[in-house]
């Protein structure tokens, strides 16, 4: 789980993460009781909303008039929730694979846009491999070092979604929550 979370936030914003009481602070609040940078802090912050782990309100300031974010972290089932996650994102990774897998795409030097072999080789569009924009010609995109690095980026979270819940360092972040609560 920790693991997983430190893909995510990086080493700086699990420590960031540690050390966070419970309350709604600002960023640079965040920043003060934590130790953190205001970077650091700003970045896991948005990452964890991103995943539903952290939540804004948007107060003004009576002094400056300005309006402030006030952050409150929320990890309740956060095991669930990152698995959710990376399984939408193994879905959409998955179906985009087999797209690339089971067609093949024509495509000029300039790169003005990806045909099918119909397409390209003039039995649809009259194109007989010549780019309808640049006029250059149409020649296979050959994508496999992507698709490779997508099946081997695919294998991994599916490796990391087991780690979620076979945590080899669970009592660190049990530990994380009692603190908060
Ligand atoms: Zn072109």
């Amino acid at each position: 789980m920790l693991a997983y979370l430190e893909k995510l936030v990086g080493q700086q914003g699990l420590e960031m993460i540690k050390r966070l009481s419970k309350n709604e602070l600002t960023d640079q609040q965040i920043a003060e009781e934590t130790g953190s940078d205001l970077n650091t802090v700003r970045r896991t912050l948005f990452t964890l909303y991103e995943h539903r782990l952290a939540f804004y309100t948007l107060q003004r300031d009576k002094e400056t008039g300005w309006m402030l974010y006030r952050w409150l972290v929320n990890f309740d089932d956060i095991e669930r929730r990152l698995a959710d996650d990376a399984h939408k994102l193994i879905s959409k990774l998955e179906t985009w694979l087999d797209g690339e897998l089971n067609t093949a795409y024509y495509t000029c030097d300039n790169n003005c846009g990806r045909y099918t072999f119909d397409m390209a080789s003039g039995y649809t569009c009259g194109y007989h491999f010549v780019c309808p924009v640049c006029k250059q010609s149409l020649h296979y995109d050959d994508t496999s070092k992507l698709t490779d690095t997508m099946q081997g980026k695919i294998s991994e979270l599916k490796t990391d979604v087991q780690a979620i819940f076979y945590p080899e360092n669970s009592s660190i972040f049990e530990l994380v929550k009692t603190e908060q609560e």
